[in-house]
């Protein structure tokens, strides 16, 4: 099939490439000149494993293309597909105007019947705005439809994740554009749930804020932990052997971040707050999650007493591991606090150096992970990359002025780093 997809970043970019992987002929608009300059070069803006080998391909193939002509993908595509931001405002609702942007343009190119499916996340009743903007600036006046798709895929897994989704989620008000993305979805053989738009637009929101709640259920549970001597590995492994619990998202940690989360809960907190109703229980997820970083960076302080003069070498710096994403990420949260307190800073991260330039001024990016606590009076670890298991921690015990680690991801044994002659506080253990 022919389809286009508008917005060419961590979603719009991973889908349209995993559609052409397929067979569909893509074209990745964005409005990014220098993006789509570099994406037509052969380059990938973004870190994501596995992508850069089918961006290749596919481009080469000639199923996938990129331009900054919303016209030209609209013009030559049966399906548009949005995947443009929506970021939090200060109040915690959506801004929309990439969205309201986009529906104006494509109605400003659209000649023939056109399903329009939005993919980025939205507050429920944005498929009727959709449906009404497309209406009103479509001169043509032509037959369309408007789509509710949303994308739950896992930065850091998103190739994995869009070739084997769980489940695939179609919002319709009408039949008509149900067998084109059957089609469109079935070499992915995932079920597909066809539901009314509200319902899906509903389903992305409630999820994400039920997997925010599910961390903010076992940092609550750490804090008991540290309390009475109990291990929260030990308990989450426990919970998690129930099937009706499930053992993920049940890691304790400095909290969670990223693009989505923190967004998608204050909207939801906010869509509810709308429709007149309370949603203290999203409140409180949110309340446990800056604790869990207040608690952290007090136990840091507590030992170091005084940060003032003191180095501190960082180990992650994107939200999670396995992506370059800096956006919202708890480690740049943590690295801006430890700098008001007056500490400076070794940092590295795998890949999300060059991101982390834009955010961390007056901090020493190091190259080596095993460099990174030289001469620091304490080393940190805040993401969970696989590799900072593999750290050489007779080195870094060694290169530092006193062999203390604060680690937000729970990644070594308490007492084999006691054994080795760390000082060394993980979370809720
Ligand atoms: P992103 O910032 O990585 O990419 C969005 C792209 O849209 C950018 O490249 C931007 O230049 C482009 N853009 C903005 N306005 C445009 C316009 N008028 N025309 C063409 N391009 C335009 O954002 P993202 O992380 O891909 O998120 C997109 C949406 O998907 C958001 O609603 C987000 O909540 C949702 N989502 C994200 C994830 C994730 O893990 N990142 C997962 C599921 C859903």
């Amino acid at each position: 099939m022919n389809l286009t997809l508008i917005g060419t970043g961590y979603v719009g970019l991973v889908t349209g490439t995993c559609f052409a992987e397929v067979g569909h002929r893509v074209i990745c608009v964005d409005n990014d000149a220098a993006k789509v300059k570099t994406l037509q070069a052969g380059g990938i803006p973004i870190y994501e494993p596995g992508l850069e080998e089918l961006v290749r391909k596919n481009t080469a193939a000639g199923r996938l293309s990129f331009t900054t002509s919303t016209a030209e993908g609209v013009g030559n595509s049966d399906i548009i597909f949005i995947a443009v931001p929506t970021p939090p405002q200060d109040d915690g609702s959506v801004d929309l105007s990439f969205i309201e942007k986009v529906a104006r343009e494509i109605a400003g190119a659209m000649t023939i019947y056109k399903i329009v499916v939005d993919k980025s996340t939205v507050p429920v009743k944005t498929g009727d705005k959709v449906a009404e903007t497309i209406k009103r600036y479509c001169k043509a006046k032509v037959e369309f439809d408007v789509v509710s798709n949303p994308e739950f895929l896992r930065e850091g897994f998103a190739v994995e994740d869009l070739m084997k989704p769980d489940r695939i989620v179609i919002g319709v008000k009408s039949q008509r554009p149900v067998p084109a993305l059957k089609e469109v979805y079935a070499p992915f053989k995932a079920p597909l749930i066809v539901t009314d738009i509200n319902s899906a637009e509903l389903i992305k929101h409630a999820s994400n804020s039920f997997l925010a709640l599910k961390i903010s259920y076992i940092n609550a549970i750490s804090v008991l932990c540290e309390a009475t001597g109990a291990n929260v590995q030990e308990v989450a492994h426990g919970m998690g052997m129930d099937d009706r619990i499930g053992k993920r998202f049940l890691n304790a940690s400095l909290g969670f971040g990223g693009s989505c989360f923190p967004k998608d809960l204050s909207a939801f907190i906010k869509i509810a707050e709308q429709v007149g109703y309370d949603f203290g229980l999203l409140k409180e997820v949110q309340k446990i999650n800056s604790e869990q970083m207040n608690r952290f960076i007090k136990k840091i302080v507590e030992t170091l007493w005084v940060l003032k003069d003191k180095k501190i070498g960082v180990l992650g710096l994107a939200f999670k591991q396995n992506t370059d994403d800096v956006r919202m990420s708890p480690a740049i949260e943590l690295c801006h606090r430890l700098q008001k307190e007056g500490a400076t800073l070794n940092v590295y991260d795998p890949k999300a150096m060059d991101k982390a330039r834009a955010v961390l001024n007056n901090v020493t990016f190091v190259q080596d992970m095993n460099a990174v606590a030289e001469g620091c009076d304490a080393i940190v670890i805040a993401t969970e990359w696989e590799e900072f298991k593999k750290l050489d921690l007779e080195k870094v015990r060694k290169s530092l002025t006193h062999p203390i680690m604060f680690d937000g991801r729970n990644l070594f044994d308490p007492a084999e780093m006691e054994r080795l002659g760390f000082i060394y506080k993980s979370v809720g253990r």
